[in-house]
């Protein structure tokens, strides 16, 4: 698959991939019934006779959701609508006991927008088809030991919005990057926590390849509910290699619905793709259209935060950071305001920043923790920052001191004065320290006096180290040389 020639074949091809992804709205109740949208719970306790679709029962539009597709779709740089309504999409699946899903066929609240990203070789503009609203269906839990199937029906009724893209992505890396500004977008202005591990953000992948230079698209297979962006990324691979080699021996790709197995790592046909009027859609006949007066809509502009891309902006010029750092700290809303607070109470924002880039992400990282799980507040990591810059610690105590705060939650101070971690520039203590060490190494002694730098650096990590990082670095160094001579 990697072999010189797979490569050269690979690169006769372009691929082309268009994204539909559904996003779990931030709502606190459904989106035509009261019942909570919260996450988790025992199986069907968040449920009512209108989220199972009841006969006689009657939806009710939550207002919230048709505000946060406008405040998505303006975000996205959409065009709204104001008027849409809502269809029946006829479908019969064991998750949804309706029968049916109500979603919007034909007049979507949101359309023609677009979002840039910013790519290996510059930026690019990846065009909106739409936005819609929907409700999300119920989840099946397949248990092999008993060989039987359970339904949860908590999930039905989540308010969605579906993102379709134009078939403007060429690469899983774009691919990769637009999910990330699309997740971005969305926790900055709050229309969905993006919880990939809790389903709140999925993508479906439309994908055909096309010989380079060709204009026309190729046949497209869709693979449906990828969860996190690892599996998009994965599955785009290897999909477009499938696609290749079907074509390369021959054949024709099928226009399929795939399922993509993380496990095994491939793709499996799973049914011919369905048509538009295989849903018979039309128009629910149980809600009234949707009117989104203009007067509103300027209103929803207005509480419009500082998008992610702004802010990116803005930490170039006003901060002075790289590209790479301001986009890595506005990624996620959460970690730039951890950043924008501990930077409020900071002189130093390069230090901050380099805090942030360096040690946190790394331990997050390491412990699986979210931002919104650090123990201490941002305002600790400004004052660490000042511990360092007024040399009460050394930064190599720093780090320790900041391993610490992630352990215990305590404040800098707190924990340097517990372990008694101050700097020690008391110059007779320090003598006394420096002339052990000269005593201990008469190799790296000799050695220096023959002109080896090196042996300097070394006897200075040795004292160092005898002050188990706390000398002071600046006493340490003239100490040496004076006794050195
Ligand atoms: P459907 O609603 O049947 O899934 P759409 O025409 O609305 O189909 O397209 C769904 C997605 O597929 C869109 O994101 C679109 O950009 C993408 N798409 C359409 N044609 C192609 C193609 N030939 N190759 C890759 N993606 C495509
Ligand atoms: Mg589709
Ligand atoms: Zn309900």
């Amino acid at each position: 698959m990697f072999s010189y020639l797979g490569v050269v074949i690979r690169m006769k091809y372009e691929i082309i991939i268009g994204l539909e992804i559904h996003a779990e709205l931030s709502t606190k109740s459904k989106i035509f019934c009261s019942c909570t949208t919260e996450f988790g719970g025992e199986a069907n306790t968040h449920c009512c006779p209108i989220c199972l679709g009841m006969p006689g029962t009657l939806p009710v539009l939550n207002r919230k959701v048709v505000e946060y597709a406008v405040k998505a779709g303006l975000a996205m740089n959409c065009k709204i609508e104001e008027f849409s309504k809502l269809d029946r999409k006829n479908y019969f699946y064991p998750d949804l006991p309706k029968a049916y899903q109500i979603s919007q066929y034909n007049l979507p609240i949101c359309r023609d927008g677009y979002v840039d990203i910013d790519t290996g070789s510059g930026r690019k503009r990846i065009g909106i088809t739409r936005i819609h609203i929907e409700e999300d269906a119920g989840k099946l839990i397949h248990d092999d030991e008993s060989m039987s199937s359970f339904i949860d029906y908590n999930r039905c009724g989540v308010p969605l919005i579906e993102i379709v893209t134009e078939p403007d992505l060429r690469s899983s890396e774009e691919a990769k990057a637009f999910l990330e500004s699309i997740k971005a977008i969305l926790q900055y202005t709050g229309v969905s926590d993006c919880k990939m591990q809790e389903g709140s953000l999925r993508a479906d992948v439309n994908l055909s390849i096309r010989p380079v230079g060709q204009k026309e698209f190729g046949v497209r297979t869709e693979m449906k509910n990828l969860n996190s962006f690892r599996s998009v990324v994965r599955a785009i691979e290897w999909e477009a290699q499938r696609q290749i080699e079907v074509i390369e021996s021959g054949g024709s790709v099928i226009q399929e619905t795939r399922r993509w197995d993380d496990n095994t790592g491939m793709s499996y046909s799973m049914r011919s793709k369905e048509e538009a009027n295989d849903y018979r859609y039309f128009p629910e006949p149980d809600l009234v259209p949707v009117i989104i007066d203009g007067k509103w809509i300027e209103e929803i502009k207005k509480s419009l935060p500082e998008l992610p891309d702004v802010r990116k902006k803005r930490y170039m010029s006003d901060y002075g950071l790289p590209e790479y750092d301001a986009w890595i700290l506005t990624r996620s809303k959460a970690l730039s305001d951890f950043f924008e607070t501990a930077v409020s109470k900071s002189k130093n924002v390069k230090a901050v920043s380099n805090w942030i880039m360096g040690d946190l992400l790394r331990i997050l990282k390491e412990k699986e923790m979210e931002v919104e799980d650090i123990p201490f507040p941002a305002e600790y990591l400004a004052r660490l920052v000042d511990l360092i810059d007024n040399g009460t610690i050394s930064s190599t105590i720093g780090k320790a001191v900041f391993q610490k705060m992630f352990a215990t939650g305590k404040e800098p101070e707190v924990i340097v004065k517990e372990e008694g971690m101050e700097v020690i520039s008391d110059e007779t203590e320090l003598n006394h320290i420096v002339r052990k060490i000269i005593m201990n190494n008469p190799q790296s002694v000799a050695d220096y006096k023959n002109g080896k730098q090196k042996a300097f650096g070394f006897l200075v990590g040795q004292a160092m180290k005898e002050t188990k990082g706390k000398g002071n670095p600046k006493i340490i160094n003239k100490l040496l040389k004076d006794l050195l001579g």
